[in-house]
């Protein structure tokens, strides 16, 4: 019998429980033997527990240190922040990963792209520290500019420290060292943000000393916006703080085919949540419409993590041969399968 694996399953908003279904089905094809402990969190959590993010559903992902998550709508008007950045901050999940590659049959005007984002969870514009127009602090940090922010203003507040520098930049070396990558380039705006982002790339120097055998480059944000649109294929691991790691790792996604094919993790000290780059999608749920590839390689990631390397592998080459054969892709991607179709011709490639 396989190893017994217990994984916490967030089922999501809109189309996310169809989704986590199919990706159910697929891991149990694949012959993975997983106990989901089903949790709740979104829309449903907050009908049912008046919070979008129950206290048992972390404790399931504390206890388990391993979960799967459909995406969640963030409810508009109710006060609630986003729940997706709530539980990278309550388990300090501080490294968001997205590999964004492109597969054969994909449309794209590229054909050679193969790039990890390594973005920065837990800091930055991120942070939270926002300050109303006319509020005491805002009013504070008025003064404190002596003159160069105008009377009125709201404020955001941008922290980078050292400490998660560092440690985000060395887990981009590690998985670099990991995964055979050659190159980490890190990006940022240092020439205008001398303080917050010069420490990031200056950290990033220190951290690179430790890995000899490869390459460390920095680039500028908006050069490093054109270079990925005009030579994606110099790029390999790309490491960054989280506002630019955000918009880069869209822009990313579009290189590749899109949010249909693009996965996610968010990774922290023993603790992992894996789940794809989109969103609930809202307004198909129930329609089995949505592609369920970008959530089938969020879980390949996952299989990876909890060292279920041969399976993940096999799962990958599943979806690369769905993709390539190109007669079950769902309408994102040009083709007219539900997405219960995609699954079954995923299943029917398992080696
Ligand atoms: P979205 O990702 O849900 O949708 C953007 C576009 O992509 C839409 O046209 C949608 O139909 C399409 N799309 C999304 N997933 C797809 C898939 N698997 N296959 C094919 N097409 C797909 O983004 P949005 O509309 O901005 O947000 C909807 C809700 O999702 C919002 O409440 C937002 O806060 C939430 N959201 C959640 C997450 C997450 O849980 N990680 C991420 C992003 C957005």
């Amino acid at each position: 019998m396989n190893q017994k694996h217990t994984i916490t399953l967030i089922p999501g908003d809109g189309t996310g429980p169809e989704i986590t279904d199919c990706v159910k089905r697929i891991l149990s094809a694949a012959g993975l033997n997983i106990d989901w402990e089903i949790m709740p969190a979104g829309e449903t959590a907050l009908k049912e527990y008046g919070t979008p993010l129950p206290k048992e559903t972390l404790d399931s992902i504390r206890k388990n240190k391993v979960a799967l998550k459909g995406p969640i709508t963030t409810p508009i008007g109710t006060g609630f922040r986003s729940v997706n950045v709530s539980i990278r901050q309550e388990l300090n999940l501080f490294a968001c990963l997205r590999p964004c590659k492109i597969y054969r049959g994909i449309v794209s005007k590229y054909t050679d792209v193969d790039i990890i984002i390594v973005r920065e969870n837990t800091e930055d514009l991120y942070a939270g520290i926002e300050f109303e127009p006319g509020s005491e602090g805002a009013e504070k940090i008025i003064a404190l500019s002596g003159g160069k922010i105008r009377k009125g203003s709201a404020i955001s507040i941008k922290p980078i420290s050292k400490q998660a520098s560092e440690r985000i930049v060395r887990f981009a070396f590690e998985y670099a060292v990991r995964h055979g990558r050659r190159k980490v380039t890190s990006v940022t705006k240092a020439n205008i943000m001398k303080f917050t982002d010069g420490l990031f790339f200056d950290a990033g120097r220190g951290v690179a000393k430790d890995y000899p055998k490869i390459e460390y480059e920095e680039k500028l944000v908006d050069n490093m916006c054109m270079q990925l649109v005009q030579k994606p294929h110099l790029y390999d691991v790309l490491v960054l703080p989280n506002l630019y790691g955000d918009i880069l790792s869209d822009l990313c996604a579009g290189l590749v085919g899109g949010l249909g094919v693009a996965p996610g993790a968010n990774i922290g000290d023993g603790i992992a949540v894996f789940e794809a780059v989109h969103g609930s999608a809202p307004k198909y749920t129930g329609q089995n419409k949505v592609n369920p590839i970008a959530m089938v390689l969020s879980a390949e990631l996952m299989l990876e993590h909890i060292g279920e390397t041969q399976t993940a592998q096999s799962l990958e080459n599943a979806v690369a041969a769905v993709i390539r054969e190109g007669k079950h892709l769902t309408y994102d991607l040009g083709g007219t399968a539900k997405m219960s179709e995609t699954a079954d011709a995923i299943i029917s490639k398992l080696k």
